[in-house]
């Protein structure tokens, strides 16, 4: 109070109060109880251009609105807003922007505070006014780029989740709906943990894992994981979700940002080549690289387990003149039907394989004795004698097998696979149409 009215009696003779308040970088403007303008600083008469004089003195808004009135609008929008700290009574606080002389559009934020005497008459009225127009630029800015960002979240089709320090969802974008087709509003500020039991019990367990280690123990790592996550509607979906940790100034884990994203076709392309690695494209069945690796495997099954195994090889007898007679697709057609022929002869554990144009493998595990071989391979041979039906042409081929047992005639793939090959080329030497052991 005791400053108020030493400012009110601020004349040109207490040269260092002018100073003084000359010197602040904010507007001040200090009126009586019925709006006269009573001290001002050099910033106000310079942003109003209102000359470095008194004039102002003992002047009401409207007043210096006539005296000055490339600022009329300025100085009746005063008397609005000082009509309202009046009338409440109290400080109040507000925005204002208009051009400076300097053509710049400024912002200020503007605080009128009245003040009553004892008897609760007005008094004076306080206003001081700061400069703000940096401070809403960068809001501005911060708002469009938040904008910006909110639009991207919102539009990806990538999932983004960040997790807090300490597991809470902070962040779900919308795709999230889309994605996995649970609600946002059912995960969003709820324990991130809750999510993970949708994560395929084949990924869950390292996934946790890792995940425990950073949210508890503190461990740094940025890392990817493949993993199958079940929807809503109980399928299950491949993501691929990158994960970030971001750490504070001190070091400290702050926070996990995920992105994932919905990796299904790449995982289909990716079981396509598989096939195509081990499948032969034209009957569907095991190729060689299947093969090799299967009868690698059965061979340790029938070591551990002191089981006899038979390995078979099998070729088509004269194909070459099917072939020449109907040409290649029709040969393709027969090499098709003798694969679903063969494969019905055959139990659930035995494996048939295309190793070659006209050659097929079977390796036949567990087998009791080289006989049930023998009745196999007969029982083969006969079925591919009977007749075919291909492209209205009924037709006969024999085929020819050889056959090498494990352990008797070899121990390895190897040393099968070229004693089955010899007894085959035994069984063409003697006729074709037959099955020949090893000897
Ligand atoms: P053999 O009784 O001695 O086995 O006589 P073959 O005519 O069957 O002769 P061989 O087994 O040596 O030749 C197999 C033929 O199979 C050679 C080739 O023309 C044919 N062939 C190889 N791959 C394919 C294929 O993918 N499709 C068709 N249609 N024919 C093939
Ligand atoms: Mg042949």
């Amino acid at each position: 109070m005791e400053l108020i009215q030493q400012l009110s009696t601020l004349t040109s003779n207490e040269p260092q109060l002018r100073l003084l308040i000359d010197m602040i970088p904010e507007f001040i403007v200090l009126k009586d109880g019925d709006g006269r303008w009573l001290v001002t600083n050099k910033l106000v008469l310079t942003s109003y251009e209102m000359g470095e004089d008194y004039s102002y003195h003992g002047k009401t808004d409207s007043e210096l609105a006539e005296i000055f009135p490339k600022n009329r609008d300025n100085f009746m929008y005063n008397v609005e807003t000082d009509k309202m700290a009046w009338d409440k009574g109290q400080t109040i606080q507000f925005e204002k922007s208009f051009h400076t002389p300097d053509g710049i559009l400024r912002t200020w934020e503007v605080i009128k505070t009245p003040i009553f005497d004892k008897d609760g008459n007005r008094s004076h009225l306080m206003i001081v006014s700061r400069e703000i127009t940096a401070r809403k630029k960068a809001e501005k800015a911060l708002k469009l780029s938040e904008f910006n960002y909110r639009l991207i979240a919102e539009n990806m089709r990538d999932v983004l989740i960040t997790i807090d320090h300490e597991g809470i969802i902070t962040f779900l974008s919308p795709s999230f709906e889309k994605v996995t087709g649970y609600s946002i509003h059912d995960y969003m500020n709820h324990k991130a943990i809750t999510l993970m039991e949708y994560i395929h019990q084949n990924d869950y367990e390292y996934i946790k894992k890792f995940y425990q280690d950073l949210i508890y123990h503190g461990k740094k790592f940025n890392s990817n994981f493949e993993y199958q996550f079940r929807k809503k509607d109980g399928r299950y979906i491949w993501l691929e979700a990158n994960v970030n940790t971001i750490y504070n100034s001190e070091g400290k884990f702050e926070k996990l940002i995920i992105v994932a994203r919905d990796i299904i076709q790449r995982k289909k392309y990716q079981t396509q080549l598989e096939a195509m690695a081990y499948y032969d494209h034209l009957t569907d069945i095991p190729n060689r690289r299947l093969f090799m690796n299967t009868l690698s495997l059965e061979l340790e099954k029938a070591a551990s387990s002191n089981q006899v195994l038979a390995l078979m090889y099998l070729d088509i007898d004269f194909f070459k003149e099917v072939n020449d007679r109907n040409g290649h697709e029709f040969g393709d057609q027969l090499l098709i039907q003798l694969t679903k022929r063969i494969q019905h002869t055959l139990r659930e554990s035995d494996l048939l394989a295309r190793i070659g144009g006209d050659e097929f493998v079977v390796i036949l595990p567990n087998l009791s004795s080289e006989d049930q071989a023998k009745i196999i391979g007969e029982r083969i041979v006969n079925r591919l004698k009977e007749p075919w039906h291909i492209e209205e042409q009924i037709f006969q081929t024999t085929s020819s097998i050889g056959i090498a047992m494990y352990p008797k005639d070899g121990t390895t793939p190897q040393m099968l696979i070229r004693r089955s090959d010899e007894a085959l080329y035994n069984a063409k030497a003697k006729g074709r149409a037959l099955v020949e052991f090893y000897q």
